[in-house]
């Protein structure tokens, strides 16, 4: 379950009343110097500090982007990048998860104090002591027990999961639909969705590796997985790409084809109804978060825009395009839809009907190991075209 309520309210634009806690002063300091204080928010137990507040101690603008819902300020050379209501801050193009959401008031956008400094040590490499009055910033190379960054960079790979900078390889996490008490689409039949997506992911995984990435399947077995796990283990473990494969389903037997979906308000009734078709998996997991999934695309519709959907538009075109050269099945054009597997992933994500499993041609077609081989190969090939042309 992931933080409903606050997406209605930012989705309804309700904006919390000025900030009526406690406040206190706390100073921050750089190297044992002072850089400047603090006004420190008590905001619903936790302590808050305005972003306006953190461009001054930085010495930096900021810059409020309100048709794209983000903030951005300089820190002491780095590029902070905040959105309302999010937990995600991007320092120089890199997220980290701050723990708890920004807070959008009266006064601006409200920052966790705790989670923004511990993100910000991770992503300059300096050590933050969190006191009572201070806040002591001890930047890379001056600190006596922490390690220069050189040294951070000279570990080897297999530690670097979670060290994002200094990963060598690209990590790109592989979630093959469904799965346990969710089969997903059944085709006429019998073949289910949940086989064919775990098929596919699996050869995925092969041939991305021999390509030189590192690949994180969600499940690897046929087990039961809520979709905010799928894309929380996207988050938790700074992936570059999120890939979710599935295959289409339509009461009209004769669709078909292959498409790319990315997150965004759906455009067509059709992408809306493969999207519903995606969510509906919502009403069986264990915390049901919603019972009315129209509702939940009017709230996906109204979200803040994921800064990454440019690049998860084309990455859904290039696999598209890639899955119908190599397999001969049409290219359905990609399309952005509200589905709820790829929402709040921090790194450009899409989801791949493969093709339709209720036609009974192209179930067919799925159920074939060969087939299946071709289809990872040719997402491997988009993901390739991707990285070597877009997202460097
Ligand atoms: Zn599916």
């Amino acid at each position: 379950m992931r933080g409903l309520t606050r997406t209605i309210c930012f989705a309804l634009a309700i904006i919390v009343p000025a900030f009526a806690g406690a406040e206190k002063p706390v100073v921050v300091l750089r190297d044992s110097s002072p850089a400047g204080t603090l006004t420190v928010r008590e905001i619903e137990t936790y302590l808050y500090i305005s972003t306006d507040q953190l461009a001054d101690l930085g010495g930096g603008k900021r810059y409020f982007a309100p048709k794209k819902f983000k903030e951005s300020l300089r820190l002491w050379g780095s590029r902070v990048v905040f959105s309302p209501e999010n937990p995600f801050v991007v320092i120089d193009g890199v997220p980290y998860n701050m723990g708890l959401p920004t807070k959008l008031n009266s006064d601006g956008l409200m920052v966790p104090l705790a989670g923004f400094f511990e993100s910000f040590a991770l992503a300059t490499n300096s050590r933050v002591i969190i006191g009572a009055d201070t806040i002591r910033i001890t930047t890379a190379g001056t600190s006596q027990s922490g390690e220069s960054s050189a040294q951070k960079e000279q570990k080897p790979a297999a530690k670097d999961i979670t060290g994002q900078k200094s990963r060598q390889k690209k990590l790109i996490v592989v979630d093959p639909g469904h799965g346990g008490k969710d089969p997903g689409a059944i085709g006429p039949s019998g073949i289910r969705e949940k086989d064919i997506t775990l098929a596919i992911a699996k050869y995925l995984k092969d041939e991305l590796e021999s390509r030189g990435y590192q690949v994180v399947l969600t499940r690897e077995s046929d087990r039961f997985i809520t979709l905010s796990d799928r894309s929380k283990l996207a988050n938790q473990l700074h992936a570059d790409m999120f890939i979710s494969i599935h295959c289409n389903a339509s009461k009209n037997k004769n669709s078909h084809g292959t498409q790319g979906f990315y997150l965004s308000p759906a455009k067509t009734s059709e992408a809306r109804a493969t999207a519903a078709l995606e969510n509906k998996v919502l009403l069986i997991e264990d915390n049901p978060i919603i019972d009315n999934l129209d509702e939940l695309q009017f709230i996906m519709a109204d979200m803040l825009q994921s800064a990454y959907q440019r690049e998860s538009s084309i990455l859904a075109y290039v696999i598209e395009q890639n899955i119908s050269r190599r397999t001969g099945l049409e290219a359905r054009g990609p399309e952005g839809a509200g589905f709820y597997v790829l929402y709040g992933t921090y790194m450009p994500s899409v989801l791949v009907e493969t093709a339709f499993i209720s036609n009974p041609k192209e179930e067919k077609f799925l159920s074939k190991p060969k087939n299946q081989k071709k289809i990872a190969e040719a997402i491997a090939d988009g993901i390739d075209q991707f990285f070597q042309n877009i997202n460097h």
